[in-house]
């Protein structure tokens, strides 16, 4: 007897316009929950499993592949950043996800964008003090891209610490109804954390930038033993003793306010956090430390 296995094809639709996202989208809410989560595209596993996680939680999962202008404080960065769309279609196929929208830059923004948030301190520090202008670049297309998904839930990951901190901030300021759901790091088997950046390095660069992992998780069984500030030098020096590697920051923050922290009397949970360029790319990083 031949036994025909079903077949599930998933089908998965390509949305370029935000009008056209309302209205498939105004069908599906009717049907249930709508997941969502937001990306720069190139495509990688860490990107992967929050779509994945979204299409286990949620009935209808929307991601967005949007190089977001306002968020780049450097246009170089900007210019040289990965896309390739018919990649990511490939790489979306077969994780159940149902809506791909790929907006331009005059459907996000048809007029300039002239708001400012207060993230209460949170993006004063680590990366918002090198990339000025980025979190509010950052909220500005997260509230649009929400004002359209109009997401139950919507996915960030673990590995833009600060970026989430921030979300969520802008979310309580606008008192949207979204739930974030934080996801864990993935990381190459180097332990390098993956990123679309990573595209950018040479084979050398990659393999050398599994120094930043190795050194947080050295990190984790020096912390009590070392001070703070020398924890903080000792995990620079790491690093920079890596001719690839040139550090920008090492952080040592309360996950909560992610302001710095003095000595390891601290209550809460504490984080490591690093920046560093690897030749023409910039890299980061975290773990936590308690
Ligand atoms: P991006 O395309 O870089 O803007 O990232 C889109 C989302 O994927 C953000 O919420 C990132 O934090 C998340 N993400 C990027 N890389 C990773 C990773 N290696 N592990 C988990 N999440 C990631």
């Amino acid at each position: 007897m031949i036994i025909f296995a079903p077949v599930f094809q998933m089908s998965m639709e390509l949305i370029q316009s935000s009008q056209e996202l309302r209205n498939r989208l105004s069908e599906m809410k009717a049907k249930g929950t709508i997941g969502f989560v937001p990306t720069m595209g190139a495509l990688h596993s860490g990107h992967l499993s929050l779509v994945e996680r979204a299409v286990c939680e949620c009935d209808n999962v929307v991601v967005s592949i949007f190089v977001n202008p306002t968020q780049f404080n450097d246009r170089a960065d900007l210019e040289r950043y990965p896309r390739n769309l018919d990649a990511d279609m490939q790489m979306l196929r077969n994780t159940g996800c149902h809506f791909v929208f790929a907006p331009t830059v005059d459907d996000i923004y048809p007029e300039p964008d002239t708001r400012t948030f207060d993230f209460e301190g949170l993006d004063t520090v680590m990366e918002g003090k090198f990339r000025p202008g980025h979190f509010n670049g950052v909220a500005q297309v997260v509230s649009r891209l929400f004002s359209m998904v109009e997401p139950d839930k919507a996915y960030f990951g673990l590995k833009d610490f600060q970026q989430l901190a921030i979300v969520k901030q802008m979310v309580s300021q606008l008192q949207l109804n979204v739930e974030i759901i934080p996801c864990s790091i993935i990381r190459e088997e180097n332990g390098l954390a993956m990123s679309s950046r990573n595209e950018l390095l040479s084979e050398e660069e990659r393999k050398n930038a599994a120094i930043i992992y190795k050194t947080l998780t050295n990190a984790v069984k020096l912390t009590g033993k070392y001070s703070v500030t020398q924890l903080i030098q000792w995990m620079k020096d790491e690093i920079n003793n890596n001719h690839y590697m040139d550090v920008e920051y090492v952080e040592i923050v309360d996950v909560g306010n992610l302001q710095p922290v003095k000595d390891w009397n601290h209550t809460g949970k504490i984080l490591a956090c690093v920046a560093t360029w690897c030749g023409k790319v910039r890299l980061i990083d975290n773990m936590v430390l308690n």
